[in-house]
Order: structure tokens, then C-alpha cells, then sequence
């Protein structure tokens, strides 16, 4: 059970009693040592199977740990996120400590809130509902009341969608709607929980005797409510091992914070801590640049970083593109994985991480055009999304009726035009101000112009039509989402994972650090998902930028602040020059023009393609159902069903 650790790691899998505390960076086998630990008290007959309570942070890692667990001959642990071991709580105490059953978990949240916001007489639109919804999560997991949400949002520096005063009105709103509706939301399972183990002392007493020892993965992103949680089913007791990073807390924004863990010992003065710093994941390139990075980090998370020591033999150099404009450094990282996968790295070893999921679209397009599978992780795909659909709704009503139509009054360009369709769907040429889903929406729309843009550069005579279109046909390019595909996905939904290759993409100013982070304490952050994303490689690692948004747009992006002096190859980074030239950086694209100048003739038509096999359709009736006669219906009908509607639009 302990040949496979190292001396550190043996350290925390044989500390079975009292509270113990893992620091330790990306990659050290912090996961794999308390994984270890529990099957070694279990097989050891320390720790009863049944008296173990280990709490991960996605449902996906629980499961993962569960199967570990089992082929280490510990099956029968509780391994679970903390909502899933409090909600199974509080269904099993709720007849004795309430009465009755428990209530159902409310299934269309953001629209109790639209109800609530109309009780109060606020007509909100998707993405501010979306927003306000965030707003009342957070209040929640902080233990935030209605009456208290405007002082603790502004000293929290939250960027409210709408004047506090509004936000806690709906919140109070919301929670009585709830009430008189019989219904609970997912914070309530661990609001409830915490008040019936405070309440009942009966109950609490029956949980602390079933479980008697507590183990906490990523513990840099715990928040107030979960460590409340965590503190009522210990008692009084310590038999707790928490693990985590300060230097990968990435979820502050909704309540989450490493003091918990930064504070572990000043709680619990006899706490065993365990630093680990060999990194099994990552070449010994990947982890000079992690090292880097870190190092310019500052506030408090910073001041607990630890110098990462990879255990891997040498691998390739990181490998950093500068590209003209962002279709050219989707179509560059396409081409690059067409090669790997040709040179048998297995699709599913490899990841394309953005910070946004508006990113996604162009990525999507791009493996699609090289016929590569893809699944996204942790988001919609983009024409699946709500507001990209009803803009095609609008789209396609405009170019129906164009001519008559006010709004395109004075457009007289496609992206003009285009603009002026959506500004009828509010939306408008600025950024609204912000970080949440009215800003994630209008990206998307952004996007969309953006596609304008793309498709005037090559075809400038391109009309409305022609525009929806293209729409059409890449919405139907895209390919079905397989297991076995590349993985797209957020920087934050990339916690905890591993691939052998990874593409860090829109390593830009705006976009990481992204605009909306102000202050320092934003922009560490933003260091901190950059830091998230670097570690996730095992082996590849490649970071691209893009000058410009759309071919042949005015260079108007930069390379990120944190990429400064640390690019590979450059002295401070350590290493020897990549092969991409000066300062280790290649420019994408060999051949074409420089950005700003004449756009390259490239034509982004590409005709439909078959859903499973990816090959071109010409058959009116096989376009219908988007796949060749001859390929199995594999997928679910959900799939299909979301293509037809967008487009039925
Ligand atoms: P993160 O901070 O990203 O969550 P982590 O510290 O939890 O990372 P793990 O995911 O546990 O790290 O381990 C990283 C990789 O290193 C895994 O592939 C794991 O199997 C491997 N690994 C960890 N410890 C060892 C070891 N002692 N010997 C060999 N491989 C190891
Ligand atoms: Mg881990």
C-alpha cells in the first residue's frame, strides 16, 4: 500500500489520528496520498470503512476516489462532494428532526427567481436573472441575510448587476417564494444541515458517531458554509486531514477562500503538517514554468507558494505562438493536434483550456474543420446556447425581411448589420460592466459579430442571408461530444485534472488577466488560473496568443502581463531558446501576411457534416437528421434533438 509513495507522501498516509494538513503545489500526489491513506488505515484496521467521511470538490473526483479506493481493497468509504453527504444527511434526519419528508430540490431555480424579482416588480432579463441567482448563492454560502447583502457584497467587492438594494429585495423575495412553494435550492442542503446539527443535539450526536474521520481534497476552495459544515460533524474532535494549494484557489468569487487552510495550524496547534514539492506530474519544462509563474505571484497565497521539483524524465520545451488573429490560433492548435494524434497521442490525452466558455466557438469550429472528436467540459456548446439561439431567431427574421425591417436602416455593411439585429436584442457595442452571465452573453453575441466580421473579410458582397447561413452550417459542422475526444474546457473546470497535452489558448491581455479583473487581489487570481492550467500538462505543453480578434483586424491584443520574462527560452524562465525563435516565440500561421494586413483568402464555408463520421453530407434528406445513411444513430436523441431546433430556427 505505501510502495508507492514517497517518504512525504508515506508521512500523510500513515498519520491516521488527530488533525493533519497537506500544503502542497500541483501535482505532488496530494490527491493520491489521502487516497492511499484511507485504504492503508482501512487495510491496516484503524479505520472502519463505514467511519469515513472523504470530501472532494466535483462529483466527477468522488467517483474517481471511489474507484481508487475500491481497487485498493477499501471499497465501502464515503467519498462524496460535500452537498452529496449533507443532502443523504439530511434526508435520512429530516423525518425526526423536522417531520415529513424532505422538501424537493427545486428544479428550475432561475426561474424562481424571475418570479421573485416580478413579486418585487423587477422585469429581469435572462443574463441579469442569471447574475442575480449568482448573487443570492453567494450571500448563502457566506451566511449572508437579505438585510445584510448590500454591505457584505460592497466589502466583498462584487460587481452587482443591479443596485444591491434590488438584489436583497429579490433575495427576500426568493426565500419566502421558496418557503410558500414546499421546495429547497442546492445551498439550502447545506444551510439546513448545518441548522438541524446546530439544533438537534440528538442528531448531531448519531452523525459524529457514525463518522469519525474526515478527509478534505482541495481544501484552497472551501467556503464559510462548507467549513461550518465540516466543523459541526467533527465536534469536538480532530481526527481531520485537510489537503490542499493556496497557490490554485480559483473559485473566490463564490465565497470560497484559502484561509481556512492557510489557518489550519493557528486552529489546530498540534496539527501534523506535510509539505510535499516532487511533482510526478509534470517534465521538468512544465514545472520551470510553473516555478516561474509562482514566483511573480504576490498576497498571502503567494507567501505560502512552494518550489515544485519534477520527478519526470525531460520532456519538450513549452512552446509559445504569437498568431495574427484568433480563427489562425484556433486553426494552429487544430493542426498541431491533428499532428500529435497522428503521432498516436490518444485524442482523449489531449485538452484545449480557455478562460471563457465564449472561447469555445472557435475552437469547436476549428477541431470540427480538421475532423478531430471533441467533448467540452462544463459547458454548453455554443449554438446550443439560449442567446446565440434566439439571436438566430432574430438573425434569420432580418434576413427574411431585411428590406423592410427599421432596424437595418443605415447598416449598410454585414458586421453593421449584424450589430444592429442584436442591438434589438439589447444587446449593445460596449461591455457591459461586471463578470457574470450578462457579460458571458455578451460575449457570445460579440462572438457573433465577430463571425460578421470574419465572413465580410473573406466575402465582402456576403449578405444577411448568407450570414445565417454560415451559422447553419457551423452549427452543423460541429461535431457530437464523444468521451473519447479531445477535452474543451473553462481553466476552472480543469481543477484537479490531467492531460499528457495541453493548449493554453487566448494567453492575451483582456483575456487572462481578463478585463474585468481590477484589483491586485483579481489579478492574482487570474495568475492563479493561468498557474491551474500550466500544471494540468503532463508532458506538452503550448500557450498561444492572438494580435487581433479577426483576420485582418487592427493588432489590438498583447501577450499576457504574466507570460513577462518568462516565456521558455528567455533567461528568466531558464531554459534553453525554443525552436519558435527569439525569446521562444514562434509566430503562427508560416506564410501568412501580418496582422493588419490584407486578410488572407481563406473560405470558412465548410459544408455540413455527419454528426458520427464526420464526412461532408450533400443529401438534402441526410442533412435533416445530420448523419450519412450509413452511420449508426449512436448518439442520444438529445443531441439531435438540440440540432434540429436551432435549425428549425
Ligand atoms: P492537483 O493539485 O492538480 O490536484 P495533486 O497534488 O492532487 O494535483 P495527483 O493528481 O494526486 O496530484 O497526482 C499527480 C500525478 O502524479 C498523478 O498522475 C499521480 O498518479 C502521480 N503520482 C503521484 N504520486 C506519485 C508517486 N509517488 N509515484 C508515481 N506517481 C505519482
Ligand atoms: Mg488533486
Amino acid at each position: 500500500m505505501l510502495e508507492g509513495l514517497d517518504p512525504e507522501q508515506r508521512e500523510v498516509a500513515t498519520a491516521l489520528h488527530g488533525p493533519v494538513c497537506v500544503l502542497a503545489g500541483a501535482g505532488t500526489g496530494k490527491t493520491r496520498a489521502i487516497t492511499h491513506r484511507i485504504a492503508y488505515g482501512v487495510r491496516a484496521g484503524i479505520l472502519q470503512p463505514s467511519s469515513v467521511l472523504a470530501v472532494t470538490f466535483t462529483n466527477r473526483a468522488a467517483g474517481e476516489m471511489r474507484g481508487r479506493l475500491r481497487q485498493l481493497g477499501a471499497a465501502g468509504v464515503q467519498a462524496r462532494t460535500f452537498h452529496s453527504a449533507a443532502l443523504r444527511q439530511l434526508q435520512y434526519f429530516w423525518p425526526k428532526a423536522v417531520g415529513g419528508t424532505l422538501p424537493r430540490l427545486v428544479d428550475r431555480k432561475v426561474q424562481l427567481v424571475a418570479d421573485a424579482a416580478a413579486s418585487c416588480g423587477f422585469r429581469l432579463d435572462r443574463g441579469e436573472l442569471r447574475d442575480v441567482t449568482a448573487e443570492i448563492e453567494w450571500s448563502k454560502v457566506t451566511q449572508t441575510v437579505p438585510a445584510d447583502y448590500a454591505p457584505a457584497a460592497a466589502l466583498a467587492g462584487r460587481e452587482a448587476p443591479r443596485h444591491p438594494a434590488e438584489i436583497a429585495q429579490v433575495y427576500a423575495a426568493y426565500e419566502d417564494l421558496k418557503r410558500a412553494r414546499g421546495v429547497i435550492d442546492f445551498e439550502d442542503v447545506l444551510l439546513l444541515t448545518v441548522a438541524v446539527l446546530q439544533d438537534r443535539q440528538d442528531v448531531a450526536e448519531q452523525v459524529r458517531a457514525q463518522y469519525q474521520h474526515f478527509v478534505v481534497d482541495e481544501y484552497q476552495d472551501v467556503s464559510p458554509l462548507q467549513q461550518r459544515l465540516l466543523e459541526l460533524w467533527l465536534g469536538d474532535r480532530d481526527d481531520l486531514c485537510v489537503v490542499g494549494d493556496a497557490s490554485q484557489t480559483i473559485y473566490s468569487f463564490t465565497g470560497a477562500t484559502p484561509d481556512h487552510l492557510l489557518d489550519f495550524r493557528a486552529r489546530h496547534p498540534d496539527a501534523t503538517v506535510i509539505k510535499l514539492v516532487r511533482d510526478y506530474r509534470s517534465t521538468p519544462q512544465v514545472v520551470r514554468l510553473a516555478n516561474a509563474l509562482l514566483a511573480q505571484a504576490r498576497g498571502r497565497a503567494a507567501d505560502h507558494r512552494l518550489e515544485l521539483v519534477s520527478q519526470r524524465r525531460p520532456g519538450p520545451e513549452p512552446v509559445c505562438t504569437e498568431y495574427s488573429d484568433e480563427p489562425a490560433e484556433a486553426e494552429g492548435a487544430a493542426r498541431r493536434i491533428r499532428e500529435l494524434i497522428d503521432s498516436g497521442v490518444p485524442p482523449s490525452e489531449i485538452a484545449v483550456l480557455f478562460r471563457t466558455n465564449s472561447q469555445s466557438e472557435t475552437y469547436e469550429q476549428a477541431l470540427a474543420d480538421a475532423q478531430i472528436p471533441y467533448q467540452l467540459r462544463g459547458a454548453e456548446r455554443f449554438f446550443d446556447r439560449p442567446e446565440v439561439r434566439r439571436a438566430g431567431v432574430a438573425l434569420r427574421g432580418a434576413a427574411r425581411f431585411g428590406g423592410n425591417d427599421s432596424l437595418l436602416d443605415g447598416a449598410v455593411d454585414l458586421p453593421s448589420q449584424v450589430r444592429a439585429v442584436l442591438s434589438g436584442e439589447g444587446w449593445t457595442p460596449q461591455p457591459p460592466a461586471g463578470s457574470g452571465a450578462v457579460r458571458e452573453r455578451w460575449e457570445s453575441l460579440a462572438a457573433l459579430v465577430n463571425l460578421a466580421q470574419d465572413l465580410a473579410a473573406v466575402r465582402p458582397d456576403a449578405t444577411l442571408g448568407d450570414f445565417v447561413a454560415e451559422l447553419d452550417e457551423r452549427a452543423g459542422a460541429q461535431h457530437a461530444p464523444t468521451v473519447q475526444g479531445v477535452t474543451l474546457a473553462s481553466l476552472h473546470s480543469a481543477k484537479g485534472l490531467e492531460w499528457d497535452a495541453v493548449f493554453l489558448v487566448g494567453v492575451a491581455e483582456g483575456m487572462m488577466p481578463i478585463t474585468y479583473a481590477k484589483t491586485d487581489e483579481q489579478i492574482e487570481e487570474e495568475r492563479r488560473l493561468l498557474y491551474v492550467g500550466v500544471t494540468r500538462a503532463r508532458e506538452r505543453l503550448y500557450l498561444s496568443w492572438a494580435l487581433s480578434r479577426s483576420p485582418g483586424g487592427r493588432p489590438s491584443r498583447r501577450p499576457s502581463r504574466f507570460l513577462n520574462g518568462l516565456r521558455p527560452g528567455s533567461p528568466a524562465a531558464g531554459g534553453r531558446p525554443a525552436a519558435g525563435g527569439p525569446g521562444g516565440v514562434e509566430r503562427g500561421r508560416p506564410g501568412s501576411p501580418p496582422a493588419g494586413a490584407a486578410p488572407p483568402r481563406r473560405t470558412r464555408r465548410t459544408p455540413a457534416r455527419c454528426r458520427v463520421c464526420g464526412r461532408p453530407l450533400t443529401d438534402g434528406g441526410e442533412m435533416k437528421l445530420m448523419r450519412c445513411e450509413d452511420c449508426p444513430s449512436d448518439m442520444d436523441e438529445g443531441v439531435y434533438e438540440r440540432l434540429r431546433a436551432w435549425r428549425e430556427i
